[in-house]
């Protein structure tokens, strides 16, 4: 695994690679990795020639209150998770390599973000396209691998590529979790103790939301109150939003009819985590994004 933290480095391997009509997987993450990114990982090691993977903690799509410097970061582990992984370039660029003038440019998209963290987080998926921008430049890749656990990303993504015609495929894969349900996350170890015993509540009352269907219910309003209640009996976070969406146009829908999203977020005391499940009309749980 070569180490690189020079965009034009990068980019001038990439390009020979190209040259050489060979394929390149593309994994961009920011770090503290787990087995939702080595999942990633995987797959893109299963379908390229060349698995290219980031980690770079963008502070563009972070609030000016958001958690931007106490984001966990361990660049040694994560080099040896890589390494083992089977990641042929890791590209670990300073934020002055990224960003080496502030505020010059910033890209701004109005579709799918008018809803769950992109209204709850005013500008971050600006942030997060803008980046990966910078990163699809660089990277060059065929196909580009984002975990289903960040849907509206996802959903956001898919919408950059169309729209602005990158050269490149979104492979969406399902959400990973630990044994009890908990969807892994990099932010999982700022729980509090007891707050990590309540956090599996996210994934109850989503498979709750799922059963709902299951048995019948296709009124968005009431499946969104079950888990609300459900999350406020369980829980001492704060419910940042429970919504119920079409997948993925991200709109309102009166009824469950189509495939749709049924996603949460909540606030803990060092820790703000979100999960969702994509579920079809007939209640099963939609896995693979393509
Ligand atoms: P992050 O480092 O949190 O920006 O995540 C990098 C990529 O890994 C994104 O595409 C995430 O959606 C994906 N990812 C994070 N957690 C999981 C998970 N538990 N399962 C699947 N993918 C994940």
């Amino acid at each position: 695994m070569k180490i690189i933290r020079k965009i034009k480095e990068l980019q001038n391997i990439t390009t020979d690679l190209k040259r050489s009509n060979q394929t390149i997987g593309f994994v961009a993450t920011m770090g503290f990795l787990h087995e939702g990114h080595l999942t990633l990982m995987e797959q893109s090691k299963l379908e390229n020639d060349i698995l290219v993977s980031s980690i770079f903690v963008n502070p563009l799509q972070f609030g000016p209150t958001e958690d931007f410097s106490e984001y966990p970061r361990d660049e040694e582990r994560d080099i040896a998770l890589a390494k083992k992984a089977g990641v042929d370039y890791l590209f670990l660029p300073s934020v002055e390599e990224m960003y080496p003038e502030e505020n010059k440019i910033r890209m701004s998209i109005t579709e799918r973000v008018n809803v769950l963290c992109g209204q709850s987080r005013p500008g971050h998926f600006d942030g997060v396209i803008t980046v990966l921008t910078k990163l699809f430049h660089i990277v060059q890749a065929d196909r580009t691998y984002f975990g289903l656990k960040d849907a509206q990303q996802v959903a956001v993504v898919d919408s950059l590529l169309s729209h602005l015609n990158f050269p490149t495929e979104l492979v969406g894969i399902p959400t990973v979790r630990e044994s009890d349900g908990l969807a892994k996350s990099s932010r999982n170890v700022r729980l509090l103790e007891s707050e990590r015993e309540e956090a599996i509540y996210l994934y109850q009352s989503l498979l709750r939301a799922q059963q709902l269907v299951i048995d019948g219910e296709n009124n968005p309003a009431m499946i969104v109150e079950e888990v609300k209640s459900m999350l406020e009996e369980h829980t001492t976070g704060r419910i940042d939003y429970v919504e119920l969406l079409s997948f993925p146009s991200l709109q309102k829908v009166d009824q469950v009819n189509e495939q749709f999203i049924i996603a949460i977020a909540v606030q803990f005391t060092h820790a703000r985590l979100i999960d969702n499940l994509i579920i079809d009309s007939n209640g099963s749980i939609v896995k693979q994004y393509k």
